[in-house]
């Protein structure tokens, strides 16, 4: 049997960009994610894309399953390609959904007729495939409200499609029709969710990731890459960058007093990806902070990073507790892997009383104490390591 994936892309978003790139960015992030899958050919039509399996023993349920990650994508299934032919379409629907309709207890049939040549109206369609399907599953029962299961009959210009329960897709927009940004990475809980989340509205992702060894660890390192290569799942690949920042966490401690640690350091940090941002063609830089997490994220500090910055900064976190944040962790499978307990230089060198109300004179004040500071600066950018995650 012939067997499609059809994808129903989001119209609601479509307003204000041209469709047909629209469309076309899409196509192309599904080739990256079913990469390793198999090769697919992709038809446009209407609102839908139809996906097709070079080899027919390409693994489908694979395919759906990356297919689900790819932003832009409302909702997908799996479809039966049958001719058009009421009789053919009755025994392919009949052992095609047999699984489906044998686990269900009710059901309803809609039909979709593109083609107007063919012969039966959509409600008649619907009439004869539901009767048929009744004759041969004896304990289903109709339910036109709140079916378990709907059986769609497309009627096209070539074929008919045939398909059980939609599956939901990602929603949001396609990844590259938004601009690129730079996301601040840690190895915590917030900072890929924030990631994800801006990928969703069609975002690009560069990441940036400080690194101080010895307070640090490769282990922490690699674990980075891990939320990385799980949040490019969804983003697609993903140009990281690994920054030495020891020197720089050193001169701060020493030279800096203590109560600004964390701003300053929090400054350096936006500095620096503003640079490595620039060299990608980044307009934005992205974090995981939340007002109120921590002191270096109340309203006052956060001003205060925002000030060594002129590149808009976005924290899709900012206004969510940390469960809800936790939440979606969970659900792009980031959570275990960030709460494995190593070290990030944000928690090295932690002052015993942060400022949480700093003043912007006050912290520009401290950190004046550093007087080679764009030459450390120009040593972190150079010192970066870049690696492509996917
Ligand atoms: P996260 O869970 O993302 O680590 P957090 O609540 O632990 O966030 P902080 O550790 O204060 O908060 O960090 C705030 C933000 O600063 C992070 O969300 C991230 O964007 C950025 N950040 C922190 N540490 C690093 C790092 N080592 N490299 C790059 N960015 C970092
Ligand atoms: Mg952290």
């Amino acid at each position: 049997m012939r067997e499609i994936i059809l994808i129903k892309n989001g119209e609601l978003v479509l307003k204000g960009l041209n469709r047909s790139t629209f469309e076309d960015v899409l196509i192309k992030n599904m080739k990256k994610a079913l990469h390793e899958i198999g090769e697919f050919t992709f038809t446009k039509s209407q609102s839908t894309i139809m996906a097709e399996p070079v080899d027919p023993d390409t693994d489908l349920d694979d395919a759906v399953d990356a297919l689900k990650c790819v932003f832009g994508i409302v909702a997908l299934s799996r479809a039966a390609v049958s001719e058009k032919d009421m009789e053919i379409i009755k025994g392919i629907a009949a052992e095609y959904l047999d699984e489906e309709l044998s686990l269900a207890k009710t059901f309803k049939v809609e039909a979709k007729r593109s083609d107007k040549r063919f012969p039966f109206k959509s409600p008649e369609i619907a009439r004869e495939l539901g009767g048929y399907l009744l004759s041969k599953f004896n304990h289903l029962k109709v339910d036109v409200h709140n079916p378990e299961v709907t059986v769609t009959v497309e009627i096209r210009d070539n074929y008919a499609f045939i398909r059980g329960n939609n599956i939901k897709g990602a929603g949001g927009m396609p990844v590259s029709t938004s601009g690129r940004a730079a996301v601040l990475i840690s190895g915590g809980i917030d900072s890929p969710v924030a990631a994800y989340m801006m990928a969703k509205r069609g975002i690009e992702l560069v990441a940036v990731h400080f690194a101080s060894p010895p307070y640090t660890t490769e282990l922490a390192e690699e674990k980075v890459m891990t939320l990385l290569h799980k949040v490019a799942r969804y983003s697609g690949p993903i140009t990281a960058y690994v920054v030495p920042f020891t020197e720089l966490q050193e001169q701060i401690r020493d030279k800096c007093e203590e109560d600004y640690f964390t701003i300053i350091m929090r400054r350096y940090m936006m500095k620096i990806s503003e640079i490595l941002a620039r060299h990608q063609h980044c307009s934005a830089l992205i974090t995981g902070e939340s007002v109120g997490q921590v002191a270096s994220q109340t309203i006052y500090a956060l001003a205060c990073t925002d000030a060594s910055v002129t590149m808009p900064v976005f924290r899709p976190c900012i206004g969510m507790d940390k469960v809800e944040i936790i939440d979606i962790s969970r659900k792009i499978d980031t959570f275990e892997t960030s709460i494995q307990p190593y070290e990030d230089c944000c928690t090295v060198f932690t002052p015993r009383h942060p400022k949480t109300r700093a003043k912007l004179e006050e912290v520009t004040a401290a950190e004046a104490a550093i007087e080679n500071s764009d030459e450390l600066i120009e040593r972190a950018v150079k010192g970066a390591r870049k690696t492509v995650i996917k």
